[in-house]
């Protein structure tokens, strides 16, 4: 199997310069002018070392771009995507290893409300993207809508954010979305009745696939803040998720886009569990069953 480019070594030249508009780099600019004086009012502490920095410090913003600079394969860890004969039903591409670092950052961006490490993972998820047409030939030259997994109605009421839009946002907002890629958040959570949400977190196999199943549904009208179009008949998709483990949501979702006459064609994710015997797994699994 190929591997991807490595992440800002052969991608970062060509993402520096890519915020084109002038407006974009006012905007990164106003941004970034307001994170500083934010942090004149509310110091941060970067959450790998602890440091007084940004929410990411320089360093261990190096150590994250080191850990995301060879998105894989990674379809094989998650059950939900292979057949009993080893089939690949869904190719998927991580960007990186759900371990040390970047699991730190998702954990932190997803569950502790840290907001501004959108951007640093925005960064990660671009490596994956860009490795996209290498990892899975199939889709080289191809003109892809990413579509992004929901969050639930109860992560979203605790957040107040949706994490895996935020990061996509922060993405195109930097311009390093590769060209040919629209981002569409078509997929939304449908209302359950209380005693029938469970959280993913804690259930096995194939409880999580039934908790996850007739879950979502299409949005009715699409928001206008991405450049999609609102019908997805005919598309090439790509599922968006954050963390992947067995791969129920990322099938749910893949299962509800196709119904609309999308094609899904693979997913994405920021971070997946690798097999067991790839070793390195014991620190991450708890982190693991904190974030899903
Ligand atoms: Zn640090």
């Amino acid at each position: 199997m190929s591997r991807g480019l490595p992440y800002g070594v052969q991608q970062g030249g060509r993402h520096r310069g890519a915020a084109r508009a002038w407006w974009v780099r006012g905007w990164l600019w106003w941004e970034l002018a307001w994170a500083e004086f934010l942090y004149l009012l509310m110091p941060s502490e970067c959450v790998l070392c602890g440091r007084d920095d940004a929410a990411l410090c320089r360093d261990c913003a190096r150590l994250l771009r080191r850990e995301c600079a060879t998105p894989y394969r990674a379809e094989t860890s998650a059950d939900a995507l292979m057949t009993a004969e080893e089939q690949v039903l869904l190719p998927v591409v991580a960007a990186g290893e759900y371990r040390d670092a970047l699991s730190a950052v998702v954990l932190a961006f997803k569950n502790h409300g840290r907001t501004q490490l959108g951007g640093s993972l925005g960064r990660c998820l671009a490596g994956g993207l860009a490795a996209l047409p290498q990892l899975v030939p199939e889709l080289a030259s191809a003109e892809l809508t990413l579509v992004p997994v929901p969050s639930t109605g109860t992560g979203w009421r605790r957040r107040g954010y949706d994490p895996v839009v935020l990061v996509l946002r922060s993405l195109e907002r930097e311009g390093r979305l590769p060209a040919g890629m629209n981002i569409c958040p078509a997929l939304a959570i449908k209302i359950r009745v209380p005693w029938r949400r469970l959280n993913q977190k804690g259930l096995g196999r194939a409880a999580r696939r039934r908790n996850v199943r007739n879950t979502m549904r299409l949005k009715r009208n699409l928001g206008s803040r991405f450049r999609p179009s609102a019908n997805l008949s005919g598309a090439l998709v790509v599922v968006v998720d954050d963390v992947l483990t067995t791969g129920s949501t990322v099938a749910e979702a893949a299962k509800t886009l196709e119904k609309s006459g999308a094609t899904v064609c693979a997913a994405i994710v920021l971070a997946a569990a690798r097999t067991p015997d790839q070793g390195s797994r014991q620190g991450s699994l708890q982190r693991r069953e904190e974030n899903i």
